[in-house]
């Protein structure tokens, strides 16, 4: 839109302009404020150099670049009285000129007027390109129109003049469009040079001060970066001085004079070791090396390993110098010590673990029953040889025994299906297998347990089978054993029933007997004291007859006499025979016990059948110890029976003699009385048959010896009173020995 001339006179108004670079926008405020007369026919010379002089003057005074430009145009359309201009800026590195400044001109669209470099349609870019000034004069045709830019200055004649630095091969930087149809003269080029260099003073300042800032910016941000690594990084020159170093790498190598001497002695130390390091680097290639550097902690003087990593850098400006990388291995070897110790570890432990699980296996190898161990998924992982012969086929294992193998493995498959699946830890179930080889059922009882790992999850579930073929064999041979005994136990019941009954019946019997018995005895003793009474009143007066009381007696008579006294000796012998082992049959025997010396005893009995042993002509000895105590018992029944052994010692004996010995035994709680003859003895056949009442061995019509026959057997049943036994040992034709044991202390 044009601006009337009027307008333009006055001062300039503060306005904003648009100062790119910064983003911000900043208040033109016009100082030093300029009001210069515009008078019609221009300024003379002196003017013209005073407005000059105050330009320049101005442009001094302004450091920023939109103020340099507005005081610029300003003064253009004052002095020159070119009252509409803009002023563009090609930005460092950008395709687009913007504007910086403008005069005469309304409207806010100005601002944001730009002009592309890549838009060569823009007959203004190759005015700016070739630094060429050119004019476009206002259009007179829609084709004229086409050809112009587009501009504030719409259909308006305009000038567009390059800025740059005058005299230079370089680019323009700015372009100035001015408003009017005049050529240019000398002093508006005058002006364009003046702000060109002015424009280009402080382009390049900026630049300067916004390339420090960058550099200073990088420096600080890689003296970061380099910091901030934990490695030691240092750049020394080619005499080993330090140039560069980080913090880690000044802790190692610095030390300031206020520490201490220990701390300064390890930096010493180090940068020796150091510097070392690196010259005998610098023999080597210029390839970077690593190799292991030993330094010392200045902190608490433990050692460090490190590994150098150096490089050689060749800088143009400094010369030549050695990059030096410091990684910290301490750690990294102990780590690794540490590793390989733990690798040792781990190996010993592999080792017990596997001969553990050689173990585990020659148990599991010897256990008859089948095992077989599954993992979570139900595959078996490990069984032992007789589970292998029920789940695997064979070599050469026909169609129907590989069919049996199969069944087996489905019937152990699904038991441990559904042992996977239950929540059961333990499970016990019978499953039907058949014997691979025979094909006979096989029952077999399956016992599985789950092992979990230490976090509860299942790891293997064992199962071990057990045969039930024998276990049911058993139980039904168990059951006919049962079913045998029962029966058994039922017979017997019978039989005991039975026995019972007869027992009751004997038992009936015997008491019958025992009472007959008693009868009988009870008669027998009636009976023999009846007949003794008679016999003893014919004994007496038979004695009397020898005696001669009644008279002297015929020698011949005497004779009878004498026969009819020995008969009825005998008779009474006899009778008082029958009477005892009646008496003692009906017990009415009583036990008289005293005490009494044997010796005694013995003496009595031998002065008792004196008689028989002065006719017998045999000798008699005694043998008996000296110091033996009395003894407690039946004195009269001890003499019984004593007297009926030497009595019949004496009658069965016809050369030779007759020994009567005592002896004490059993730790002198028995004493044994023996009557020892050379007799004739007892076969063995009859040795026991001799107690038996009214025994005798020689019962012909003819016998030779006298006797009833119940002299032993009333000896025994006395010595059964005393509690005492008689015994007999014999030798046909040679002799018999009967002794005769009781205890010392009487019954018990
Ligand atoms: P007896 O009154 O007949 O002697 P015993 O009972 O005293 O009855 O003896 C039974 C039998 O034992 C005697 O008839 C005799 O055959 C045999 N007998 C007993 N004592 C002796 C002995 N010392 N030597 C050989 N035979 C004897």
């Amino acid at each position: 839109m044009p601006v009337p001339a009027a307008a333009l006179v006055a001062v300039a108004e503060p306005r904003r302009a648009a100062a790119r670079g910064n983003g911000t926008a900043a208040l033109y405020t016009g100082v030093p404020r300029v009001r210069v007369a515009v008078e019609e026919g221009g300024a003379d010379e002196t003017d013209l150099l005073a407005a000059r002089v105050r330009l320049l003057e101005g442009f001094v005074a302004r450091a920023e670049l939109s103020d340099c430009t507005q005081l610029a145009l300003q003064w253009l359309a004052e002095v020159l009285h070119l009252t509409q201009s803009i002023c563009l800026i090609r930005p460092e590195a950008e395709q687009v000129l913007y504007v910086i400044g403008s005069y005469g001109i309304a409207g806010s669209g100005i601002a944001s007027y730009t002009i592309s470099l890549e838009d060569w349609n823009n007959p203004l870019v190759p005015a700016f390109i070739h630094r060429k000034a050119m004019f476009f004069p206002a259009p007179h045709s829609a084709a004229d129109r086409r050809r112009r830019p587009s501009t504030p200055f719409e259909d308006l004649p305009f000038h567009a003049v390059p800025l740059g630095v005058s005299g230079f091969d370089e680019d323009a930087f700015g372009l100035l469009l001015v408003g009017d149809t005049r050529p240019l003269d000398a002093d508006f080029h005058w002006f364009a040079s003046v702000l060109g260099q002015r424009i280009d003073q402080i382009l390049r300042q900026q630049a300067l001060t916004e390339g420090d800032r960058r550099q200073g910016r990088e420096r600080s941000l890689l003296y970061s970066i380099i910091n901030a690594v934990t490695d030691p990084i240092l750049l020394t020159d080619t005499e080993g001085r330090l140039l560069i170093a980080n913090a880690r790498a000044l802790t190692l190598f610095t030390a300031s004079e206020e520490e201490s001497e220990g701390r300064r002695g390890a930096v010493r130390m180090n940068n020796m070791l150091l510097s070392s390091a690196l010259s005998s680097k610098a023999i080597e290639e210029t390839a970077a090396t690593r190799r292991e550097l030993l330094l010392v902690n200045p902190v608490d003087g433990s050692d460090l390993v490190f590994e150098l990593l150096s490089t050689v850098t060749e800088d143009p400006r400094q010369g030549s110098g050695v990059v030096s990388i410091l990684r910290n291995v301490t750690d990294l070897r102990r780590a690794s010590e540490e590793i390989e110790d733990n690798y040792r570890k781990m190996r010993i432990a592999e080792v017990q673990a596997r001969a553990e699980s050689d173990r585990l296996n020659l148990i599991i190898d010897s256990v008859a029953d089948p095992i077989v161990v599954t993992d979570a998924g139900g595959a078996t992982s490990l069984m032992n040889e007789p589970s292998e012969r029920l789940f695997t086929i064979p070599m050469y294992a026909s169609e129907i025994e590989q069919r049996w193998v199969q069944t087996n493995d489905a019937h152990f498959s699904s038991f441990i299906a559904g042992m996977l699946v239950s929540a059961d830890q333990r499970r016990v179930g019978e499953i039907g297998l058949v014997d691979p080889k025979t094909g006979e059922a096989m029952p077999v009882e399956a016992i599985a347990g789950k092992i979990l790992s230490e976090h509860g999850e299942l790891t293997a579930v064992v199962t071990i089978l057990h045969d039930r073929r024998e276990a049911i064999e058993k139980a039904r041979l168990y059951e006919q054993l049962k079913q045998a005994s029962d029966e058994l136990e039922r017979k017997i019941q019978a039989a005991t029933a039975d026995i019972a009954q007869q027992n009751e019946l004997l038992r009936r019997q015997a008491i019958e007997l025992e009472q007959a018995s008693a009868l009988k005895s009870q008669f027998l003793a009636n009976m023999s004291h009846e007949f003794r009474t008679p016999l003893n009143a014919m004994l007496g007066y038979t004695s009397m007859l020898l005696q001669g009381v009644a008279g002297a007696v015929e020698p011949a008579v005497k004779r009878q006499l004498a026969r009819i006294e020995s008969n009825g000796r005998h008779l009474l012998t006899i009778i008082n025979e029958i009477l005892d082992i009646s008496r003692i049959e009906a017990g009415r025997m009583p036990l008289q016990l005293s005490t009494f010396r044997v010796p005694d005893l013995v003496g009595e009995v031998k002065a008792e059948l004196e008689p028989i042993i002065l006719r017998s002509k045999l000798a008699i000895t005694l043998d008996l110890p000296k110091d033996l105590k009395p003894i407690t018992s039946d004195r009269q029944k001890v003499k019984q029976i004593l007297l009926n052994l030497l009595t019949n010692a004496l009658k069965f004996t016809h050369h030779g003699g007759v020994t009567i010995a005592a002896r004490l035994a059993a730790r002198d709680r028995r004493l044994s009385l023996s009557v020892t003859d050379t007799g004739i003895g007892i076969a063995p056949a009859d040795q026991e048959r001799v107690f038996e009442d009214f025994r005798q061995l020689d019962n012909s019509p003819t016998r030779a010896y006298g006797g009833t026959g119940l002299g032993l057997s009333i000896c025994r049943r006395l010595a059964q009173m005393l509690d005492g036994e008689i015994t007999v040992q014999s030798q046909v034709a040679k002799g018999s020995t009967f002794t005769l044991t009781l205890p010392t202390k009487g019954r018990k």
